[in-house]
């Protein structure tokens, strides 16, 4: 994320502060500078440095626990709003996940109880009501974390309440269906949320709001969609309009075809139609150069290409790393199984069709092997 300071690493995983929350601190020292000179902004900077502790350990509440479940982390980042985990897969299965979103609210839970054990309940009950300027820093700290504890848990997702409730609906109804009405329900307490925080002038709350509305928003598409890419077979994929030629043809045919045509390579068949192999751009090109335009496309075709069932799940990634990349080749051949026809294709189609099917930050590995 841009605007961001690295704090260092703990535990392996970067702790970034985000320029606004900076400005956050800025504008919290000042204000308290002047209402009550130096030592009340040290005490209120004190505080909120304090409370994002308490907010990173919460963060690492979710992230050592996803650890275990074989997820890593890239960085947390701490926004006015709270921090911010990146992981770079989240646990799906329900039980996990569960397990992840309940382990930061029980971490600010167990500070609020070493806090409340240290001072007494009644300086926490106290330090809610309280209004004052007087100097109890963790009382407010202790009912700061309780707070803390609850208002994550409500049901907004993709807060972590709503991560519960994602996990228990994708029990009952599939990940993706859980996610649709988590989503739903967020919405609704997002938009409570908003309105309570913009008739009592609360512009924090708002910014909560609109994070809780969008961050529904964006999860719940990104689910749909891989949700969408987990139906799609390699045969769904593929392009089945190419232009062949037989292994006799001179290239001076393979140059004209590609001059006239937006295809890359050029599958070369037999007299039935059934694959011999590909005529690759590069190959094309060492080809004329070397041995002239006369030459017969069979003889510097690659042969052996891999065959993938247009029945089998169409995953990318496995498709290039197990079948093509191994292969030497960015391309490969499909069969369909209804036909028992073989066909040709070039994963560069297989990439204009999953741009719909897939979340636009995705890496396109095709774009690497180019
Ligand atoms: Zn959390």
């Amino acid at each position: 994320m841009g605007w961001s300071l690295s704090l260092g690493r703990i535990s392996g995983i970067k702790v970034r502060i985000h320029a606004t929350f900076l400005m956050l601190l800025g504008w919290i020292g000042l204000t308290a500078w002047n209402a009550g000179g130096p030592d009340a902004a040290g005490r209120a900077l004190a505080y909120i440095v304090l409370l994002f502790a308490c907010v990173v350990a919460h963060e690492f509440g979710h992230i050592l626990v996803a650890r275990r479940f074989g997820a890593q982390t890239e960085d947390v980042i701490l926004l006015p709003i709270g921090g911010v985990a990146r992981m770079k897969r989240i646990p799906e299965a329900p039980g996990q996940e569960l397990w992840v979103a309940l382990a930061g609210p029980a971490v600010n839970l167990a500070i609020a109880a070493v806090l409340v054990a240290v001072l007494g309940p009644r300086a926490v009950v106290d330090a809610f009501g309280s209004g004052d300027a007087q100097w109890h820093l963790l009382p407010d700290l202790a009912a700061a974390n309780l707070f803390l504890a609850v208002f994550n848990l409500l049901p907004a997702f993709p807060m972590d309440g709503g991560r519960v409730l994602r996990a228990a609906l994708a029990w009952r109804m599939g990940r993706a269906r859980g996610t649709d009405v988590a989503a739903r329900v967020g919405h609704v307490l997002a938009f409570a949320m908003g309105v309570y925080g913009l008739t009592s002038g609360k512009p924090l709350l708002m910014l909560v709001a609109a994070f809780i509305w969008f961050g529904a928003n964006a999860e719940n598409a990104s689910v749909q969609t891989h949700a969408a890419a987990e139906r799609l077979r390699v045969g769904d994929a593929m392009l089945t309009r190419l232009a062949m030629l037989g292994a006799g043809a001179p290239l001076a045919e393979a140059v004209e075809l590609l001059v006239h045509s937006a295809q890359v390579d050029i599958p070369v068949v037999d007299a039935l139609g059934r694959p011999l192999g590909l005529l690759t751009r590069d190959r094309l090109a060492r080809a004329l150069h070397e041995l002239g335009a006369d030459v017969a496309v069979g003889e510097v075709m690659l042969a052996d290409l891999p065959q993938v069932a247009a029945e089998q799940k169409w995953d990318r990634n496995t498709f290039l790393d197990h079948t093509c990349l191994k292969a030497g080749i960015p391309q490969g051949c499909w069969h369909d199984a209804d036909t028992d026809i073989f066909r040709f294709t070039a994963l560069v189609f297989g990439r204009t069709r999953e741009t719909t099917t897939r979340a636009p930050h995705s890496p396109t590995p095709s774009a690497a092997l180019h």
